[in-house]
Formats: structure tokens, sequence, C-alpha cells
């Protein structure tokens, strides 16, 4: 009997997890493909540090081809343009057709710029949530630089990658220092949280008041619970009616699943996510999985303006690995092995400031929690340096049962 064929799509932190976790679980008795709209594994945490002239592309990513060959997994680098469920076939936009025995969908997400006025690569504030995106942020950084100005940083209604927020603007005040520009332009944050260092999280303890420490040292004026209404030539106008004038700013859009998911019928919710089970079989279809952000995480609370749940790396990483467990055992004939909701896996994340930092520890990525804690100090921004490079090689080398 040919052995079982499992697509996975998307080939970053989840699909690379994914694919090769499967991998160590069945060896040959499963034939895995990875269909990627990218050819480069990209390390986003990093891309906070691009348009600074920190990094370049070439620094944060890798080929993705020679990491799957050496770990027999098909690698495709195109597109995915269609899923037929019912046929079990992914489409691409070579035209090539695939057909699975089990699909995982690993494809992240896409900004939502759509949801204010002004966002976009042809709108007037930057973004950094991809490389495209981070590398016009730092063109736009180095004409700032000729013609400085107030500065404002914020993340939309609907946003859920805080933490790249605050680690933008806590870098960016670091860059202005150097620059000997902080005493001439001002620095705002405007933020859809109910509070500094709710984090799309529920806050941890401490974390607001250690926050408001650190935004008054730098002088950072702060605005929480804001909706932006429109993005200007040089202005944020907010659903208050209120302008905050800017020479150089950088907003953080919502994200969305990607086209191609939401096409599928009863796969995903309104925003494109797939409601999961806590093994992350699609709810709609049993052959189907998810992990990472392409994942619906349910938002357990309300805030007067809504935002999301950040999926980061360390729980991306943890649901594709549940997801691939439970891919294998279906392939065996048996029941699930793996069960982990999203707000029960550990959070491990280090949120870097140019020159110091926040390293966040808790057993749980949502409340109830037992145990959290904030660390701060120069440390950190060291530890976090050191990280990517530790991640980036172990993920080249495909050494994903490495923590
Ligand atoms: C600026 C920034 C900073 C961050 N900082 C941190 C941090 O410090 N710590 C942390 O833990 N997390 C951080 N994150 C979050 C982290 O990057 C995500 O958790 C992670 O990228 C999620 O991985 P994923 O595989 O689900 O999605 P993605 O990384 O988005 O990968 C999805 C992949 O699917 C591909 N794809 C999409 N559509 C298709 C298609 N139709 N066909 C084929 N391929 C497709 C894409 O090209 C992409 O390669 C940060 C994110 C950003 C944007």
């Amino acid at each position: 009997m040919s052995a079982k064929q499992v697509i996975v799509v998307g080939g970053n932190f989840g699909g690379l997890a994914a694919a090769l976790e499967l991998k160590y679980e069945l060896a040959d008795d499963v034939a895995v493909t990875v269909v990627s709209a990218s050819a480069r594994f990209l390390f986003n945490p990093s891309l906070i540090w691009l348009p600074f002239g920190k990094r370049r592309a070439g620094d944060i990513t890798f080929p993705l081809e020679p990491t799957f060959d050496a770990h027999g997994v098909e690698f495709v680098h195109a597109e995915a343009t269609a899923i037929d469920p019912a046929a079990r076939t992914v489409t691409t936009s070579t035209g090539a057709e695939y057909r699975y025995d089990y699909l995982i969908l690993a494809t992240g997400y896409r900004n939502d710029y759509e949801a204010v006025p002004g966002l976009g690569p042809d709108g007037c504030a930057q973004s950094i949530t991809t490389l495209a995106d981070a590398e016009r942020a730092g063109a736009a950084w180095r004409d700032f630089l000729d013609d400085p100005g107030p500065v404002v940083i914020g993340a939309t209604q609907g946003a859920s990658c805080f933490g790249a927020a605050y680690e933008f603007l806590f870098n960016m005040s670091h860059q202005l220092r150097k620059s000997k520009l902080n005493e001439l332009t001002s620095l705002t944050f405007l933020t859809a949280e109910p509070f500094v260092g709710h984090f799309g999280i529920g806050g941890l303890p401490g974390g607001e008041k250690l926050l408001k420490m650190f935004l008054k040292k730098e002088g950072i004026a702060v605005r929480t619970g804001v909706a932006f209404e429109e993005v200007g030539g040089d202005y944020v106008r907010l659903t208050d009616g209120s302008k905050v004038k800017f020479a150089y700013s950088m907003v953080v859009p919502p994200f969305v699943g990607q086209d191609v998911v939401r096409a599928v019928p009863n796969l995903t919710d309104g925003k494109g996510y797939i409601p999961v089970e806590d093994t992350y079989r699609s709810k709609a279809y049993p052959e189907i999985y998810a992990a990472g952000i392409a994942a619906q995480v349910p938002v357990p609370w309300r805030t007067s303006v809504p935002i999301g749940i950040p999926k980061t790396g360390f729980p991306t990483e943890s649901m594709a690995k549940v997801a691939a467990r439970n891919v294998a055992s279906a392939i065996k004939g048996e029941d699930p092995v793996s069960h982990k909701e999203f707000g029960e896996m550990a959070a491990v994340c280090m949120m870097d400031a140019g020159n110091n930092g926040v390293l966040i520890l808790a057993d749980h990525m949502l409340p109830p929690r037992k145990a959290a804690v904030m660390i701060p100090g120069p440390q950190v921004h060291a530890m976090k340096l050191a990280f990517e490079k530790y991640y980036l090689w172990k993920s080249r080398h495909g050494y994903v049962r490495l923590p």
C-alpha cells in the first residue's frame, strides 16, 4: 500500500514544524509535500530591527527547499490558489493539482489594510508586519532622518500583534536618542488595548505598572482604548475626532486569514481563521488541520475597542506539533494522541527595547494563570539577539524537536 499523502500549506513557523514533526513520527510511512508562497523562511520577530538597518532580509531568512530536501519532504514553491475538500485537492498558482489524504493549513495572516483608510503599501502609515512592509518602513525612516518631526506608533482596533508594536516603539525611542533627535521630536503610542501591557492576552501581573514606568522614562505619550478612523498624509484621526500629527508613523493593522482558506465553504470564521478542536483538527472537515495564526482562537473577553489574540511563535510551533502528531495517529488508524487548548499553552516571549528588554514567562497564554512574571533588563536584549541566531540555526537544520 502506498504511503498516505499529507499536504502542508505554508512553510514558516507552523508549516515547517508540522511537516518535519510528521516526518519524525512516520518517516517513510508518509509522503509530505509543503506548498509555500514564499521560497524562504522568515524570522518575523526580527522585522522590528530591519527599518533601522540593524538587519537585512538575508540575515533573517533562509531558503526552505534544502531544509525540506534533507528531511525527505517535497517542497513546492507556489501559492495555493484553491482547496477542494470534496476532491481532497490543492491547486497552485502554477496550475498544478495535488491530492491529499490529510491537509495541514499553516497559512498565517494577511494584513487587513481595509480596516482603516490610509493603511497599506500605498497608504500614509508604515507597517512592519511583512518583509516588504518593513523594507518600505526602512526607506521612510531614512527619509525621516533628513526631515524629522513627530513620530506616531500604533496598533489599530482588531490588531493582535501588540508585542511587535511595543518593540518597534521602544526601538524607535532608542534610535531617536542615538540620532540625537529625541529632544527635537515627540513620540506617541496609540493603542486599541484597554490598558498598556494588555498585549491581547489579558495583561500580566505588574505589567501595566512596569510599562508605564518605561514609557514615562522614555518620554512617550500614550493613549489606550483608541480606534483609528483614518490615516492621512501627516496625521492619524481617531474615532473620537481627535487628530495626532506625524512626520513618521508605523501602525500595526489587524490580521485576517488568507483568501484561499476563506474561500472553502464552512471552513473559516468571518475573519478567515479556522475553528479547530483541541487536536487542531478543523471542526468542519475531519481531514483538515490548522496551526499557527491560521487557526481560530476565540477571544475570551470583551473590550470597549475590539482587539485580537496574538498567536506568537511558541504556541504556533506547539499547535503545529499537536496537529502533526494527530495526523500521524489518524494515518495509523488510532485515536488522537495530543490535545492542547491554545489558552493552556505556556507563554514565552522576549520583548526588545533597542538596548533593553522584558522577558515574559507565564504558565498559560490566557488567564486563569498560576504563574506569570515579567523580567526587565538589558540581558533580555542580549537574549533576543542570541535567540534569533539559535532559532534560525535550528530551523534551517530542521531540528524541530529542540526547544
Ligand atoms: C513584526 C512581528 C514581530 C513578531 N515578534 C514575535 C516575537 O517576538 N515572538 C514571537 O513568539 N512571535 C512573534 N511574532 C509572531 C510570529 O511571527 C508568528 O507567531 C508566526 O509567524 C506564525 O507563524 P505561522 O506559520 O502561523 O504564519 P506565518 O509566519 O505568517 O507563515 C505563513 C506562511 O504561509 C505562506 N502562505 C500564505 N498563504 C499561502 C498560500 N495561499 N499558499 C502557499 N503559502 C501560503 C506565507 O508565505 C508564509 O510563509 C511576530 C510577528 C510579527 C509580524
